[in-house]
């Protein structure tokens, strides 16, 4: 047999696995001095009150004959598909239909799999930094060539950094699928609805497709940003969404998102993009468990969106401290107003390693250094709101202890 030599070409020091071996062998050598971890983007705050009652209750009826439930509909159940349409879409004044729906585990898997549906030889771009899975999928399927300079030889890479504000500008030449993430992971950047209407004007004078991830929409503040893309007037026409219970309710240990693939998107040869993913889904992935769908629908309860609203407002506010904090001791801050996510220029032309290691051995504070992101983001460095309030404050602290010297 052969193996999928692409997977070869990966690059092998994954960003995170070789952060937590930089933070293991910390511990090893320094085991009395407590570490301040806000790096990786994973929630510390419990589940809503009203997701746990609601998988209690799913749970009491997986136990009884009368309303056990086996296999899921492939796609997600009714109620939770109509709930999706009613309180992320038609609230805001945008028609996504129940079909144009699928629940699966998780944005992650849906950036990934979306592949599946897409010839190898379309070319991809991607903002530059940007979430890993977005480029390594892309590796894994082929559509990449090689690796030189830094780059993928067959990826359109757009820079996002400090003189473009973080936007990527449009494509000089033509690429066929594009990626973009708002409000922005790694940078927290966020864009405005005139801003997106040029990528999507642009998709559908180009026949290109955006994907669109809105893994962090639960985190604007401002009125201009858009939830989702099809806000945008043309979107159906030209793009997919991800979207991700993860981040909006705390589900990233339980797993749920979805994606919309609207019935208007077509490939050049007239077939629907829906039908497609559709066959995929049934074909590959057999549905999101019962209990995981009843907690997603508690998400959009009267209780569970109160409830919802108080956390996103905890981490809000752990973003704001490390904002605030940080440009009070004179660092370049970016994101943070609707995003969990802070993105700091380093100080005096650090490296961004050589930061995270100054951070983690003179002050015991774990982020996440920009370059592991992508080119661009060397000379920036992630934190991130996550953490218990306590924590975040005392990370803040240590930073301006050390850096006012
Ligand atoms: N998309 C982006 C931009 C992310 O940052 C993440 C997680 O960090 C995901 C998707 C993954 O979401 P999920 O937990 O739903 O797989």
């Amino acid at each position: 047999m052969k193996i999928n030599d692409n997977f070869l070409k990966i690059q092998s020091s994954y960003l995170f696995s070789n952060i937590a071996k930089k933070v293991n062998a910390y511990i090893a050598a320094n085991p009395d001095k407590p570490i301040i971890r806000l790096g990786i983007g994973d929630v510390t705050r419990p589940l809503a009150p009203a997701c746990i009652t609601a998988m209690h209750k799913a749970v009491d009826d997986m136990a009884d004959e009368k309303t056990f439930m086996g296999y899921p509909p492939e796609y997600g159940h009714k109620w939770i598909l109509n709930a999706i349409a009613e309180n992320d879409y038609r609230a805001r004044g945008v028609d996504i239909d129940e079909s144009e729906i699928f629940l699966s585990d998780g944005a992650k898997s849906d950036c990934g799999n979306i592949g599946d549906i897409l010839s190898v030889d379309n070319k991809v771009a991607v903002c530059d930094p940007v979430y890993p899975v977005y480029v390594d999928t892309n590796v894994m399927a082929g559509r990449s060539g090689d690796f030189v300079n830094g780059g993928w030889s067959n990826i359109y890479y757009m820079p996002c950094t400090a003189e473009n504000n973080f936007l990527p500008s449009l494509p000089t030449e033509k690429v066929d699928i594009i990626y973009l993430c708002f409000p922005n992971n790694p940078t927290g950047m966020a864009i405005t609805k005139s801003e997106l209407k040029k990528w999507v004007d642009y998709a559908n004078e180009n026949g290109s497709l955006i994907l669109f991830d809105s893994a962090y929409e639960a985190f604007i503040t401002e009125d201009d940003v858009p939830h989702s893309i099809y806000e945008i007037e043309g979107a159906k026409t030209c793009a997919i969404e991800f979207r991700s219970f993860s981040k909006t309710a705390g589900f990233t240990g339980v797993r749920c998102g979805y994606t919309v693939v609207p019935h208007a998107l077509k490939a050049d040869d007239g077939t629907e993009l829906n039908g497609l993913w559709a066959r995929r889904q049934a074909t590959k992935f057999n549905g999101v468990s019962y209990i995981t769908q009843r907690a997603a629908e508690a998400v959009y309860s009267e209780e569970g969106k109160k409830q919802i609203r108080e956390i996103i407002a905890y981490y809000q506010n752990n973003a704001k401290v490390i904002y605030n904090g940080l440009k009070d001791c004179g660092f370049t801050v970016y994101g943070a107003k609707n995003s969990p996510y802070v993105w700091l220029k380093t100080p005096d032309n650090m490296g961004s390693w050589e930061f995270f290691d100054t951070l983690l051995n003179e002050i015991q504070v774990v982020g996440t250094p920009g370059e592991g992101f992508g080119p661009s983001g060397e000379g920036y460095f992630r934190l991130t709101a996550f953490g218990s309030a306590e924590n975040t404050a005392a990370a803040v602290e240590r930073i301006k202890n050390y850096f006012a010297k």
